[in-house]
């Protein structure tokens, strides 16, 4: 049934629900105190469940396994435990909670167990477990069928699908631990082709494995001898590879999915040991282009060449994959020349991707270096400085940040993004020299939205001398809103985007000369990156991805690699078997409650996941009819399909979009019909002032 058709037909049936409503809790009421009339005393206590695998690995997650089995075997000697409590756990507490972290490490497939061992030359660590990507694919079609249709459907016969391997460091416990000991590198990959709703939930995206950042350091080459072994798993000269394919049976039916390298999602502290570049320390700080400079004099940049402050693209000269490797040929055969390292941005190492002939058959130094447009943004970005920056030119301009707080704090943000807190701009945040705004992420997008409207209200003509301060963060915001679309949505905005960028950093250069940093020029990059890959890939879900590893590794002293990738890939598995319904559907409803009206079943609830984000009753969102709305519920007959938002339309009251009335009409849209969700401040009872969606201006 079509969505709208759908909305109306939860329309008609809305009344009925509502009288069934009453009935329905009076008979859940009634229903529940006879069964506990009827219940035999002590009957809870021997239907007690031993303890499942979910809730040993839950419990692996407080503390260390022998600490834990200890502890269990105390409580229940002092008989603080009920006695079937321990009796699942009687032949060894700690032996099944090993086995309820690794119980799906070791399952055979054709491609060999889905957990294996790399030799790497180190005493340390002599062997390295992973997780196979052949092994773990056919092993996952295998337990869940909705892993399977989504490759099925994801699959063109004959076109290799896209990989793409992330890598960044995590640090488990004591982020302010002053040495290395426990970091770790983290790497997981995904297939680029995966719609967009797979490739924004953390379940979906495979751990390859994990290991520590100290042994990395001890490998010759490091972090790029490592990615070395790594593609060497997916694309080996011999045997199975990725370019041969896996064979995955869904529904019985074999289907081959193959693949080729799409490239590295990464910071650019990994991008620059990956490409074995200079980095952002460095005079060449890009390995797409050959004649952008950093960190060198504008009176000696010689004609062709420009500094990363450079605001026209139509002067950057591109390196091409075949010209790079040219350029590091030169390099290793002169590489006692550190000066020709530095002009041409390479290092010479025998141990990088670069030196290697079979990785140079997989890998593209200048297609394959995705920037993250989190990073380059707002995670210590362009947006952290622009907002220092133009919050220091309303303070010279006499306006105080007590004065932007308030108005700050006047908005309430949709309920997953949490509140606006009164410390955002806090003097510790923005330093005394104003230069960059220290914030979390998601902070940040919560922000530039909300500034940009105290820019737009505050400024209001031409005339006003921070008029180009408000242009300049109005079209970062309309940046931000455009990648924030996600993977598949923002590729059709990807020409507006381009000249956003670029109007952006010329008013950027103006307003702000000396603060651009490399970030400022990988900017330009990312719509590059859009239109080599066909996606927008963005760190957030990876980032996201990160809790799940560091809970896993939090009490892990000995043997981390190993107990942590064997721990990963047990909860990846039974999340992706028993909550498919959830990782693969793109819509689905957050703790529903059936309704029988009239003999069909109805599904209602306060949460639901749409295209636009996970949504609340009590947000308020934008419609593509570009209308206001407040979220009543979700309906839906099936809880992951066709959901229904029952929403009250808000009436229009001035030419910005910004002023709303409530005029109490409920109607029934579609979840194709939402578009995002608002940031809002009520000025009354009946009037609503709220910050329109980004796509409300393209
Ligand atoms: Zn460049």
């Amino acid at each position: 049934m079509a969505a709208s058709q759908h909305a109306i037909h939860i329309s008609l049936q809305l009344c009925q629900a509502q009288l069934f409503d009453c009935r329905s809790t009076v008979d859940r009421l009634s229903n529940s105190i006879a069964a506990r009339r009827m219940a035999p005393k002590g009957r809870k206590r021997s239907s007690m469940p031993e303890a499942t695998n979910d809730t040993l690995r839950y419990l692996s997650q407080c503390g260390t396994r022998t600490g834990l089995s200890n502890a269990l075997v105390h409580l229940s000697d002092a008989g603080w435990l009920r006695p079937n409590v321990m009796q699942g756990l009687q032949s060894g507490a700690r032996r099944k909670l090993s086995r309820a972290m690794s119980d799906h490490a070791n399952v055979s497939t054709p491609y060999g167990t889905v957990i294996q061992q790399m030799r790497l030359p180190l005493i340390k660590l002599p062997l390295w477990d992973y997780a196979h990507p052949l092994a773990l694919l056919y092993h996952l079609a295998t337990i869940s069928t909705a892993f399977g249709d989504l490759m099925a459907e994801s699959v063109v016969p004959g076109v290799p699908m896209r990989v793409v391997i992330y890598i960044d460091e995590i640090c488990p416990g004591n982020p302010l631990r002053p040495d290395k000991a426990r970091t770790l590198q983290a790497i997981y990959w995904c297939l680029a082709d995966w719609p967009q709703w797979v490739l924004q939930r953390t379940a979906a995206w495979p751990c390859f494995g994990t290991i520590r950042s100290s042994i990395v350091k001890d490998l010759p080459g490091g972090v790029a001898q490592l990615m070395k072994r790594i593609l060497n798993v997916f694309w080996p000269p011999t045997g199975d590879s990725f370019m041969n394919g896996v064979t995955i049976f869904v529904r019985s039916m074999p289907i081959l999915v193959t693949g080729i390298f799409a490239g590295f999602l990464a910071d650019e502290k990994a991008h620059k040991e990956l490409t074995g570049t200079k980095g952002a320390s460095g005079s060449k700080i890009c390995i797409t282009c050959n004649n952008v400079f950093n960190r060198v004099k504008e009176s000696a940049l010689v004609a062709g060449t420009v500094c990363i402050a450079c605001c026209d693209p139509g002067l950057f000269q591109y390196n091409t994959n075949a010209s790079t490797y040219e350029a590091y040929d030169h390099i290793a055969a002169n590489h006692h020349d550190s000066d020709l390292q530095q002009c041409l941005g390479l290092k010479s190492d025998p141990n990088g991707l670069l030196h290697d002939a079979h990785i140079r058959t997989i890998y593209k130094p200048v297609d394959h270096t995705l920037r993250d447009w989190q990073h380059t943004i707002v995670g210590g970005g362009v947006a952290n400085v622009e907002c220092a920056r133009v919050l220091a030119a309303l303070s010279d301009h006499g306006i105080s940040l007590d004065v932007v707080t308030m108005f700050l704090l006047q908005f309430k943000l949709p309920k997953v993004h949490g509140k606006v807190e009164p410390g955002w701009l806090a003097t510790k945040r923005r330093g005394k020299k104003w230069k960059s705004l220290q914030s979390f992420s998601s902070t940040l997008l919560s922000l530039i939205p909300i500034m940009a409207m105290f820019l737009l209200e505050v400024i209001d003509e031409p005339a006003h001398p921070l008029f180009d301060h408000m242009q300049c963060f109005w079209r970062l915001r309309m940046i931000v809103g455009i990648l924030q679309l996600g993977p598949s949505n923002a590729m059709q905005h990807v020409q507006r985007l381009r000249q956003l960028i670029r109007e952006h950093a010329e008013l950027f250069t103006t307003l702000y000369a000396g603060h651009e940093k490399p970030k400022f020029h990988h900017l330009f990059h990312i719509v590059d990156n859009m239109v080599f890959l066909g996606k927008l890939l963005s760190c957030f879900v990876t980032e996201r991805k990160h809790r799940t590893t560091k809970r896993c590794a939090l009490f892990v002293f000995r043997c981390i690699e190993s107990v942590v990738i064997k721990d990963m890939i047990s909860r990846q598995c039974e999340q992706i078997r028993s909550e498919s319904e959830s990782i693969f559907a793109e819509t689905y409803m957050v703790r529903s409650k059936p309704y029988n009206i009239a003999g069909s079943i109805i599904h209602r609830a306060l949460g639901a996941v749409l295209p636009c984000g996970s949504l609340h009753a009590g947000d308020f969102v934008w419609l593509n009819t570009n209308v206001v709305a407040l979220v009543i519920s979700f309906w839906s007959a099936e809880r992951a399909k066709n959901i229904s938002s029952q929403v009250e339309t808000y009436t229009r009251l001035n030419d910005r979009a910004t002023q709303w009335r409530t005029e109490s009409n409920t109607i029934f849209v579609g979840s194709e019909c939402v578009v995002s969700a608002l940031i809002y401040s009520r000025t009354d009872e009946s009037t609503l002032f709220v910050i329109p969606a980004a796509s409300s201006y393209l």
